[in-house]
């Protein structure tokens, strides 16, 4: 999805860590979130006990990564990390929980890729602290069961509805992360912006805030592209004007729809008459994969009202009409 997709690129990798927040204060654009944590990591570490696994889930981008290192960093643990497709076999996983230090926390993200042997796994570990393993092979295999040091699973994944449910429910925490708010993502983008060194103004970060589609990714990416912008056709310095410039220029819209974005929408109103569509057929016409749609494309126009998702399929709605400057079908929705 290129640019402005929230997955991870790799210049992400070079600068990110120190854009990562590392503390719960700096942990803004959650509120919910924070105020729980607040209460649940202090009373942990008082008692000196391992925090309860926590699961978060919500589109990419948002920060579940970074709650999950906050998490570790509040409780002055390590953190070890992993995700589902990597633990391949019971083995990858047993050998992790058996190398964590009392108190630390495993982050496995991606979490509803786990396969169904390796998950197994993970049910007796999460509630008994305790995993079989299997030694030796044919009829001399026996199982013996190894004790495992108290630790916190920090579980994240894009929808709570991918997991089994005897997964999610040996998760005593449950933080669900929104989209963020202009306003908060005002504040990252000038976090981020004193970070690099940059010379923001205002009208420059609320208009990289406006079009990041709700996501801090998105967010510290466009600012990126921004400062090239600023830095090569004027003096570095981000304006409103520059910053107008920069995001039309990398095609993102005043709504921060971008390529794709405009693609599927455009896609229900010609192609579909509006909707009601089902997302199969959505994903056919736009050639683009069924999870892909769900998990990272349409969340944030469900959001936002430019979808409505109906038991009989996906529907436009009289905003995504006006945003192309249509005329809204006649049975077009709000
Ligand atoms: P996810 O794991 O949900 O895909 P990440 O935790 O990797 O998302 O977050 C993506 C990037 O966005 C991070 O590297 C971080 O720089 C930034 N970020 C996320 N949440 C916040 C936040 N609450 N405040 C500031 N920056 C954030």
């Amino acid at each position: 999805r290129g640019l402005v997709s929230p997955q991870g690129a790799s210049d992400e990798a070079v600068v990110e860590p120190s854009l990562r927040p590392a503390k719960l204060a700096d942990y803004v654009g959650q509120p919910q979130v924070q105020e729980q944590m607040e209460v649940f990591i202090p009373a942990a570490r008082a008692r000196g006990e391992a925090l309860d696994h926590v699961l978060i889930f919500g589109p990419p981008g948002l920060g579940k990564t970074t709650l999950s290192h906050i998490v570790a960093n509040e409780l002055g643990v390590n953190l070890r990390q992993t995700s589902g497709p990597v633990l391949e076999r019971p083995g990858d996983l047993a050998a992790l929980l058996t190398n964590l230090e009392p108190r630390d926390v495993l982050f496995i993200d991606e979490i509803h890729r786990l396969s169904p042997v390796v998950e197994e796994v993970l049910y007796p570990a999460m509630e008994d602290r305790q995993i079989d393993i299997m030694i030796g092979e044919g009829p001399a295999a026996r199982s013996i069961k190894l004790d495992l040091v108290p630790f916190t699973l920090v579980g994240a994944t894009t929808r709570a509805g991918l997991l089994t449910s005897p997964l999610r429910d040996r998760f005593g925490i449950v933080q669900r992360l929104e989209f963020y708010d202009v306003e908060h993502l005002v504040l990252i983008v000038e976090r981020t912006a004193r970070i690099l060194g940059m010379v923001m103004e205002a009208g420059g970060a609320l208009e990289v805030a406006r079009r990041s589609r709700g996501t801090p990714r998105i967010a510290n990416r466009l600012l990126r592209r921004v400062r090239d912008y600023a830095e090569v056709k004027g003096d570095g310095r981000v304006t409103h004007e520059v910053a107008k410039k920069a995001l039309d220029l990398l095609d993102v819209d005043s709504n921060g729809f971008d390529t794709m974005d405009r693609k599927l929408l455009l896609a229900m109103i010609e192609k579909f008459d509006g909707g009601p569509v089902g997302v199969d057929s959505l994903a056919a016409a736009i050639s683009e994969e069924r999870g892909t749609i769900e998990d990272v494309i349409e969340p944030f126009l469900i959001q936002q009202g430019f979808v409505m998702r109906t038991p009989r399929g996906r529907m436009a709605t009289r905003h995504t009409y006006l945003h192309f400057g249509l005329e809204p079908a006649a049975e077009a929705v709000q």
